[in-house]
């Protein structure tokens, strides 16, 4: 089989070339060889689909999705998104959460999403419901989707050193139970918001990390105060704590308020601790800016700027049809094309690697996500555009 004249993005590309469209043939289910399109010189043909590597979602909470009917929507107020969710995670089975995760899994399946972390509300050492829902998705999806966990605590927990202990305990019992292989793996992770005793805290996760052996995912900064300065802290900390390259930091919404100069200098820490940075545009525009008069600071993370000082950067979905955000779905390549827009990254094609092999390498998946010789078939997707327009345009994947 042949797949004729199609456009393979230079941003997931595991092959060098100059070329912009490739034959590509398939044996055996899997690629076995690509050669420069017979056509290329003929700027007239266009490209007959874009292929690209399955996409991998870096920040999603499938424990609370889909549950908007019943909670409402927080209007712009992140913290009454916090009090309105916690109030309603008292309900919780954990049958009624493998029902809203295995909804959440298949959307994202079917949109041509191969690797997922996920949030999970934790706010005591206590494991919740929604863990042995996560483990009995993680065990039935096994082989069509990598699903990874993150501890969700609030910082001030790590300010309790039996409850962060027992937390990281848990933590690490369910990191060994993992198909670590594949990809899967549980992580610590934590609210941070202007904490009192932030370096002190923050130290106790690393502490906590490294005596377990665990990698870590912070929600930092989300919000436009531009003395949330969390970022900063734990980049420094990653380099203090040899932590570099195992540490994720989602949000990072105040950095777009900060002085320029002061945030291109915490970009540049956060290079040098290889801290993996995850924007989420459609909550983020969701929460932040005003919503007594029309926005004008929308809480979009310097992406430009951190691509430029060398920061591994990452669009993901995050919240779908909950409180924190009451709209949306998880069809990623979307998330990705309203980042497009509302960032400005252009041209389009060269920030694929913020939804395949940026978040692929923030995981630590055994498949870089790279098209190249030897990958399956199944692990390919098809666009049917021809351009970056097109793909932002109808962000559709065909799974034929
Ligand atoms: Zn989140």
């Amino acid at each position: 089989m042949k797949l004729e004249r199609v456009l393979i993005p230079r941003s997931v590309r595991g092959f060098d070339s100059e070329a912009e469209c490739f034959d590509v043939f398939i044996k055996n289910q899997a690629i076995a060889r690509i050669q420069a399109a017979q056509s290329a010189i003929d700027s007239v043909v266009k490209p007959s689909g874009i292929l690209l590597p399955g996409l991998v979602d870096l920040h999603v909470h499938i424990d609370k999705t889909q549950v908007v009917d019943e909670t409402g929507a927080a209007e712009g107020d992140l913290f009454k998104a916090i009090d309105i969710m916690a109030r309603h995670r008292e309900g919780w089975t954990s049958e009624q959460i493998a029902t809203r995760m295995n909804r959440a899994i298949q959307e994202a399946h079917a949109s041509g999403t191969r690797a997922m972390r996920t949030h999970l509300d934790w706010p005591r050492k206590e494991r919740p419901a929604s863990v042995a829902a996560f483990e009995q998705m993680r065990d039935a999806w096994r082989g069509r989707i990598v699903l990874q966990a993150v501890a969700l605590t609030p910082l001030d927990v790590f300010g309790d050193a039996l409850e962060s202990e027992g937390l990281a305990l848990e933590v690490a019992r369910l990191n060994r139970m993992c198909d670590a292989n594949r990809g899967e793996k549980v992580l610590l992770g934590a609210f941070v918001y202007r904490n009192t005793e932030l370096h002190t805290t923050l130290q106790r996760v690393f502490d906590l990390a490294a005596k377990h052996n665990l990698d870590i995912d912070f929600h930092v900064d989300e919000g436009l105060d531009a003395d949330a300065r969390g970022l900063r802290a734990i980049a420094e900390l990653t380099i203090n704590n040899a932590y570099q390259g195992r540490v994720t930091c989602g949000h990072a919404c105040s950095l777009a308020v900060q002085p320029r100069d002061e945030a291109l200098r915490t970009l540049e820490i956060c290079a040098q601790a290889q801290i993996h940075l995850v924007s989420l545009p459609t909550t983020n525009l969701y929460l932040q800016g005003s919503w007594h008069e029309t926005p004008v600071e929308r809480g979009i993370t310097r992406l430009i700027e951190a691509r430029q000082q060398g920061v591994s950067c990452s669009i993901a979905t995050d919240n779908v049809q909950d409180a924190f955000f009451p709209y949306g779905s998880y069809n990623l390549l979307a998330n990705w094309a309203l980042g497009i827009q509302a960032a400005h990254l252009a041209p389009a094609l060269d920030w694929l690697d913020s939804i395949t092999t940026n978040p692929a390498q923030a995981m630590g998946l055994p498949w870089d996500h790279r098209v190249r010789v030897g990958v399956a078939v199944s692990q390919l997707l098809m666009a049917d555009a021809s351009s970056g327009y097109e793909l932002v345009s109808n962000p559709k994947i065909d799974l034929h």
